[in-house]
Order: structure tokens, then C-alpha cells, then sequence
């Protein structure tokens, strides 16, 4: 087992700051097919818990890339649960944490909050201090049409595991909307997603727009008044509202070996074409290093948006 693949980073995030991340689920091994994903199409759909890895690979991997970072003198702001698919389908997830907290830096975690009806689930989510809830709509036909649940999902039950959380959760609880136009950019979706939202009482409600290549060709981008409008709505139900409309910056690190430092950022996060050329820089690789691993099909490059970006070509484990 190569556990240099078992985290990643620091990557600059809007949120975390400079976070290391944790990919403690193999490719794109999730309970949704959400239509704008970023890591491509979900490969297995699956909302069964079970290990995936051994925990103890996870902490050795995250143990060598914090060491490398202090050497560097690199800050890390968050060690933050963001993998190939659905975090909390792992079901060593609180295992893994609780080794974790041996490096004295603060868990996050993002989570499609899709198993939250799940009393196993919420427990495990309590040893971390910071989590993102995913809740793109309050609206059935709006979640199916947006996330592309797996056909044994209940939205009710899913709804009421995120209230029953938000009640005996400490730490920060976040909501993450993801707005994709002509989807759930409109009043009465959003003023029903604004008002479930606020049940939840969270820190923050964060909305945001799919900035990196999506999943479906066709997603787009809502209008800026759109967006505005979309602020001004779940500002209107008292909720701490911030948009993630701008890109997340370009400073990516590097530890010892380009390859496997490029493989294991884009796999869980594509990379835009400045970006890259910074971290070429940084690593003494060029180009050509680049083109060798889209030749070999590591890695592929796409324009969305104005800008080229470069990600992992993922591959289905057998897991
Ligand atoms: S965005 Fe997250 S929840 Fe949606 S398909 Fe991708 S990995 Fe799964």
C-alpha cells in the first residue's frame, strides 16, 4: 500500500485556510452523483459504511507529510477529512480522528451529510471541530435533481439527522449550498433551503458556485444578480451568509516528489493552469513532466470557465 495517497497538501482552502487533507475514500466511491462534482462521475454509488483503509496508514501518512511540512517551516491551518467521495462512508472514520489528534491541529471534515439519519454517523462527527454540511436544496425534487441521491436515500430521515445533530453538536457547524443555475437558483427553492438552513442554527452558511470543471457539461454558473439574490435571501433568514464565488488562490505545496504531489492534489481537487505553473516552479519540474502524465493518462486537461484546468483521471478501485 502506497499511503503517500492517503492525504495531500496543504492546499490553499476558502474556508480552512491552509489545510492538509485526508482522502480516506478511495475514487469517487459516494452516496451522491451530485451533477456538478469536480472529481467527475461517481464510480460506485454505494451508502454502506466499512473500512477502506487501515487507519493506521492514514496516521503514518499524515505523520510524514506534517513532518516534511515543519522542516519547511509550512503552516497548517486544518488536517481536514476531504477524499475521492462521501467522507463518512468510512466506517473507521472516528479511529482515524482520534489518532489524528496526536499532531495537536484542529479536524475538519466536508460530508454530504447523506448518512447524517445514522446515529453512528453523528457520533463520529463529533470529534471534529469544524464540519461542512452539504444541503443544496430543502426541496425533494430539487436534491434529486441536483445531488442524484442513491435510490435508497430518505430525505426526511436525512433532514431530521441533521436537526437531531445540530442540537448536541459543539463544535462548528457549517452549511454548504452549491448553486448551479436553472437548477436551485430560484426564490422559492432558496427561501425553503434558507429556512431548513436556519434550523440548523449554523456558525455559517456558505454559498457557493462550481468555479472547477463539474461532472455534467452543461452545469452552469448563475448570474451574478442571481447570486446576489441568493445572499440576500438567506441573509433575510438570519443566517451568517458568506458566498465562495472567488477561486481559492494558487499556493499548493510541495513536498519531495512532483508526481505523486500533482496525483494525489488533483485527484481530490483540480488544478488551474497559474496554479500549476507555480507549483512547477516550486518543484523544479516542467511542462513536459506535465504532458508525460497526461500521455500516460494520469491526469487530463479541460477548459471551464476561462481557465484550463488539470485533474486526475480517476479509476475505479475494487472497492
Ligand atoms: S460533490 Fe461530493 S457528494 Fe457530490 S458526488 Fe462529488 S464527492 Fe459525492
Amino acid at each position: 500500500m502506497d499511503i503517500d495517497k492517503l492525504t495531500y497538501g496543504p492546499v490553499p482552502s476558502r474556508r480552512l485556510g491552509r489545510s492538509l487533507g485526508i482522502n480516506n475514500i478511495p475514487a469517487k466511491v459516494c452516496s451522491y452523483a451530485c451533477i456538478y462534482c469536480q472529481l467527475g462521475n461517481t464510480l460506485k454509488m454505494s451508502i454502506e459504511r466499512k473500512s477502506f483503509y487501515n487507519p493506521e496508514d492514514i496516521y503514518l501518512s499524515a505523520k510524514k507529510r506534517i513532518s516534511s511540512l515543519k522542516e519547511k517551516n509550512e503552516k497548517i491551518d486544518y488536517v481536514a477529512f476531504v477524499p475521492d467521495g462521501e467522507s463518512t462512508l468510512d466506517i473507521n472514520l472516528a479511529k482515524e480522528a482520534n489518532l489524528l489528534k496526536e499532531f495537536n491541529i484542529k479536524l475538519a471534515i466536508i460530508t454530504n451529510g447523506s448518512l447524517m439519519y445514522r446515529e453512528d454517523v453523528q457520533n463520529d462527527l463529533m470529534q471534529f471541530e469544524w464540519i461542512s454540511l452539504k444541503v443544496d436544496s430543502a426541496v425533494k425534487s430539487v436534491w434529486k435533481k441536483i445531488d442524484r441521491p442513491h435510490g435508497k436515500l430518505n430525505f426526511e430521515d436525512i433532514k431530521k439527522g441533521y436537526i437531531d445533530f445540530s442540537k448536541k453538536y459543539k463544535g462548528l457547524l457549517n452549511t454548504e449550498t452549491m448553486l448551479v443555475k436553472n437548477i436551485n437558483d430560484d426564490e422559492e427553492s432558496l427561501k425553503k433551503t434558507a429556512e431548513f438552513i436556519k434550523t440548523l442554527n449554523p456558525n455559517k452558511a456558505y454559498i457557493s458556485i462550481p468555479i472547477r470543471p463539474p461532472a455534467e457539461n452543461n452545469i452552469q454558473i448563475p448570474d451574478d444578480e442571481d447570486i446576489n439574490r441568493a445572499y440576500l435571501i438567506f441573509n433575510s433568514y438570519g443566517l451568517n451568509t458568506e458566498l465562495l464565488v472567488q477561486y481559492e488562490g494558487n499556493n499548493f505545496t510541495y513536498t519531495n516528489d512532483f508526481e505523486k504531489d500533482l496525483l494525489a492534489i488533483t485527484s481530490v481537487h483540480p488544478i488551474r493552469e497559474d496554479a500549476l505553473e507555480k507549483f512547477l516552479q516550486k518543484s523544479n519540474a516542467s511542462w513536459k513532466d506535465v504532458e508525460n502524465l497526461i500521455k500516460k493518462q494520469l491526469i487530463k486537461k479541460t477548459f471551464y470557465n476561462k481557465h484550463y484546468y488539470f485533474s486526475r483521471i480517476l479509476k475505479k478501485s475494487n472497492s
